[in-house]
C-alpha cells in the first residue's frame, strides 16, 4: 500500500510569501529537500491523481499553525520540486453565485486567493504581536483580544505588504486613533498628537489615552530586525502632517 500523506506543512518561517510563489491563484508547494525522488513526490502524485483532499499546515509563527481543509493536489512540476495546491472548502467562505455556478477550476481559485489573503493577514497579526511581547506599543496593555496588529503603510496600498516592519502591534484604541489621524508616529518612533486634541479639554480617556502620550516614544521589539521601517513611517507621517 502506497503512503499518502494526510497532510502538508510550511514552516513559518523565510520571507511571507515562501509558499504562495502563485501562479493563477493557486499555492506552490516546495516538497522537502533537493531530492526529486523524495518519498513526498509519490504520495503527493498519488493525492494528485486520485484527488485525494489533503490538509494544509500554514506555520504562523513557531508552534502556531492554521489548518485548512480541504485542499488538492491540482499539478505537479518535478524539475522544480513542487507542487500545486488548491484549496476547495465551500464552507471557509461565501462565494457569490456566478463563482459557484462557474467551473470548479475557477471556483477553486477564488477560494485559495480567499484563503492565502485571509492566511496572510493571520500571519502578519501573530508576527506582530509576537514581536511586541503581545502589548500595544502606545500604551502596554497586554490582553490579546483588544490588540490588533496595525498596518504603517495601508494593505489596500501595494506597499501595504503583510511584513512585520510594516506593522505595530497596537490596541484597539490606538489603532483607530493612527488610522484616524489623531495620533502620528514619528520616524524617530515618537508619538505626535494632533494639535486641536492637545488644545481640548475632556474626560480621562482623552487625557490620559491620548494627549499625555505626546512625543512618548513607542515600546520596540527586542530584535531590531522587527522595528518598523522607517522610511514606512515617515510615508505614513507626513499624511499625518498633511491632513
Ligand atoms: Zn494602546
Amino acid at each position: 500500500m502506497l503512503d499518502v500523506p494526510l497532510s502538508i506543512t510550511t514552516a513559518p518561517k523565510g520571507p511571507y510569501d515562501d509558499a504562495f510563489n502563485s501562479k493563477s491563484g493557486l499555492l506552490q508547494y516546495r516538497y522537502r529537500g533537493t531530492d526529486p525522488m523524495h518519498r513526498d513526490k509519490e504520495g503527493l502524485g498519488r493525492a494528485l491523481t486520485d484527488n485525494i483532499p489533503l490538509i494544509y499546515f500554514f506555520g504562523l509563527i513557531p508552534g502556531r499553525y492554521l489548518a485548512t481543509w480541504p485542499v488538492y493536489i491540482v499539478g505537479a512540476d518535478h524539475a522544480a520540486l513542487t507542487f500545486t495546491v488548491a484549496v476547495d472548502d465551500m464552507a471557509f467562505v461565501a462565494p457569490d453565485a456566478s463563482i459557484v455556478a462557474s467551473g470548479s477550476e475557477d471556483r477553486r481559485a477564488y477560494i485559495t486567493t480567499v484563503t492565502k489573503r485571509r492566511l496572510h493577514q493571520r500571519s502578519f497579526r501573530e508576527r506582530v504581536l509576537l514581536a511586541y511581547r503581545r502589548q500595544c506599543s502606545v500604551c502596554r496593555i497586554r490582553h490579546h483580544e483588544l490588540l490588533d496588529a496595525a498596518h504603517i503603510i495601508p494593505d489596500v496600498e501595494p506597499e501595504g505588504l503583510p511584513h512585520v516592519r510594516n506593522g505595530i502591534s497596537l490596541c484597539k484604541l490606538h489603532h483607530a486613533a493612527y488610522d484616524a489621524m489623531m495620533i502620528g508616529i514619528t520616524p524617530d518612533y515618537r508619538l505626535h498628537v494632533r494639535h486641536d486634541l492637545l488644545e481640548e479639554i475632556d474626560g480621562p480617556m482623552l487625557q490620559h489615552g491620548i494627549k499625555e502620550l505626546h512625543d512618548q516614544r513607542i515600546i520596540l521589539p527586542h530584535s531590531r530586525d522587527a522595528w518598523p521601517d522607517r522610511e514606512k513611517l515617515e510615508y505614513r507621517y507626513e499624511r499625518f502632517t498633511a491632513r
